[in-house]
């Protein structure tokens, strides 16, 4: 490499897409592991809360690169300018293919020792939704297979889903509270799925960077005590905010229609909702392929915050919404629920 000083856990890193959804986990987490962090920002940011988020990261540290993964020239000018050794990608559904050019320039500059392509899902080569869904796995599989011919180094982290309630038409649920109304539950709420929380999913994916074991493999989040279906996701949202809510079922037909829709992104989150809760994609495997790594074997003392944490902090939104509303001035309506203070403080080790 072209910076032989450079330790271990300095490595200069670049982030692109910090100012979405996955991307600012990772992004915070990179600089709170004290990497230089470089993040790329195309220069229309087309609203003002990604502005703030950005604004935001930059505070903590981040170095502002204005520019698109699309300009192959530039992206390699900037990989040889900063000496970037480390490149994480979370761009999101829409822009999957957009990295071809990104390894491209990843692979001219030789420099760099890590490549995360925009994964953060489930094991694209092993699960199988139906579409619109599964033309976005193809083109995260092309995206693979050209980063292995490439020869670059990288990891696919595969996080599966975000501690939240696992709604079928949202693509980002941890931005929204768990149901206040009524529950709707996917089949007949049996299924299991892993529910990781976004810090852990950016904090995770940094130490797998680090990490030798982690060299050209697929790492796989699979905290035991994250994984609950949504019967068990409901009952512990109704102990935290202390009422019971109706139930509603929605069915696989329902979900395969709302899929067959063709909305985009919502009905490749429907597809996606389908795999997971009714043919249960992330659960219907073992890790048995050579490129297999579980988070939790490879860093066993390191707790992953539990989903009751995870509630509990959303439960602290709410108290905090009607504590704002409860003054005179406000004439928003909001639900007050009779919480029940609850300690749940689980920490979880993975063993
Ligand atoms: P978002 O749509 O929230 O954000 C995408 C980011 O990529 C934005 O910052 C966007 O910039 C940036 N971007 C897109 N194209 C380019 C480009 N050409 N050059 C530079 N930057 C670009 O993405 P998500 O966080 O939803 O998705 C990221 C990944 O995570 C995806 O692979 C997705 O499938 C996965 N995911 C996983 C979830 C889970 O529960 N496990 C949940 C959600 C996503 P700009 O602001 O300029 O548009």
């Amino acid at each position: 490499g072209s910076s032989p000083n450079v330790s271990e856990s300095t490595r200069r890193t670049l982030v692109i897409g910090s100012s979405g959804f996955i991307g600012r986990f990772v992004t915070e987490a990179s600089l709170d592991s004290g990497r230089p962090t470089y993040i790329l920002v195309r220069s229309s940011l087309n609203s003002p809360s990604k502005a703030s988020n950005i604004k935001f990261l930059q505070d903590k540290g981040a170095t502002i690169l204005y520019g698109s993964i699309t300009d192959k020239e530039f992206m390699e000018k900037v990989l040889r300018e900063y000496k970037i050794e480390v490149v994480i990608s979370a761009v999101g559904g829409e822009s999957i293919l957009d990295q071809f050019n990104l390894i491209q320039a990843i692979k001219n500059v030789e420099s760099v020792k890590r490549f995360l392509p925009s994964e953060f899902g489930h094991d694209i080569d092993r699960a199988d939704p139906v579409e619109p869904g599964l033309t976005m796995y193809n083109q995260k599989r092309k995206i693979r297979r050209h980063i292995e011919e490439s020869g670059i180094p990288y990891t696919y982290i595969c996080c599966n889903s975000i501690a939240a309630w696992p709604y079928h038409d949202n693509t980002h649920p941890a931005d929204v509270l768990p149901p206040l109304d009524r529950f709707q539950i996917y089949g007949d709420g049996s299924v299991k799925a892993y529910f990781v929380a976004g810090t852990d999913i950016g904090k995770f994916t940094m130490m797998s960077i680090e990490d030798d074991r982690t060299l050209n493999k697929t790492v796989h989040f699979q905290p035991p005590s994250n994984l609950l279906n949504m019967n068990e996701m409901a009952a512990l949202w109704e102990e935290k905010i202390g009422r019971i809510l109706p139930r509603v079922t929605i069915t696989e037909e329902d979900l395969l229609q709302r899929a067959q829709e063709m909305r985009i992104p919502q009905s490749v989150v429907a597809a996606l909702t389908h795999d997971i809760f009714i043919n249960g994609c992330q659960i219907n495997f073992s890790l048995d392929k050579p490129g297999d790594v579980e988070v939790c074997s490879l860093y066993p003392d390191t707790p992953f915050r539990t989903i009751h944490e995870c509630f509990e902090d959303f439960a602290k939104k709410i108290k905090e919404n009607a504590k704002a509303v409860s003054k005179p001035a406000s004439n928003n309506a909001i639900f007050v629920p009779a919480a029940k203070p609850e300690a749940l403080a689980i920490t979880a080790i993975c063993t």
